[in-house]
């Protein structure tokens, strides 16, 4: 799952949430969160008693299922205090796994998406360490709620505005993942455009895994070892 975007203001998309992670997350053999759980993340200080009811829900399922999250663009800064009471385990971004016998490589999906260099120069800025320690350490609760706030409006003012096809992911810059990290297939969300995208490299058939956000549905990718992988859409009404 990718850019569930949870938010206090959105309690049935919470609900959905937390109801299939319970439902679901007990039975498998782990849980991936590939970015964006969190619609905004303030630091793990701030922003842990904001969503209680999801760690709470994560730790409880991550007891006997193991839950891997990679940070997205919204909650870059979950850290060591969130891995620990949401039992999560942070991985770096992009990472490699073995899914059932088959290579692959997860990603939140931001950093394949290199014609938009506006958004990839404030990643490399926003991602500084020393910038994201200070900026956390520095700005009162208060005020880091005020400058999220301006923030987003900023990127959806500029999302509006942005020609689509530059907030897609760049062909060269998947293929060169392919290559680099030599994996069969590549799962990630951030795009918001649910689809499986085959590619033949080198002779070889390849795969890359779109998720879809939780704005008005939840999206899934389930991974079976027997029947591969399949995308599924969530309704509202099943939370
Ligand atoms: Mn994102």
């Amino acid at each position: 799952m990718s850019d569930m975007h949870l938010d206090p203001s959105r309690p049935d998309i919470n609900a959905l949430f937390i109801n299939y992670v319970q439902q679901h997350g007990p039975q498998a053999d782990a849980l991936y969160l590939l970015g964006d759980l969190f619609e905004v993340w303030l630091g793990d200080q701030t922003s842990l008693p904001d969503y209680s009811d999801v760690i709470k829900c994560l730790a409880t399922v991550a007891k006997t299922t193991p839950i891997f999250a990679i940070r997205g663009n919204r909650d870059f800064t979950l850290g060591k205090r969130f891995a620990k009471a949401s039992g999560t385990q942070l991985l770096s971004d992009p990472y490699t796994i073995d899914l059932y016998g088959r290579k692959t490589l997860i990603s939140h999906g931001d950093l394949l998406c290199t014609d938009d260099v506006d958004y990839q120069r404030y990643r490399k800025i926003a991602n500084n360490p020393l910038i994201k320690w200070l900026a956390l350490t520095l700005i009162p609760a208060g005020k880091k709620r005020d400058i999220a706030k301006n923030m987003r409006a900023a990127s959806k003012k500029a999302q509006a505005e942005k020609q689509s096809d530059i907030m897609d992911v760049n062909h060269d810059a998947v293929i060169d993942w392919f290559r680099e990290h030599d994996v069969q297939q590549i799962i990630h969300g951030h795009t918001h455009r649910p689809k499986q995208h085959h590619y033949e490299i080198d002779g070889v058939a390849k795969q890359r895994w779109v998720l879809g956000d939780w704005y008005s549905q939840g999206s899934v990718l389930r991974v079976d070892s027997e029947t591969g992988a399949e995308l599924l859409e969530l309704n509202l009404a099943e939370g």
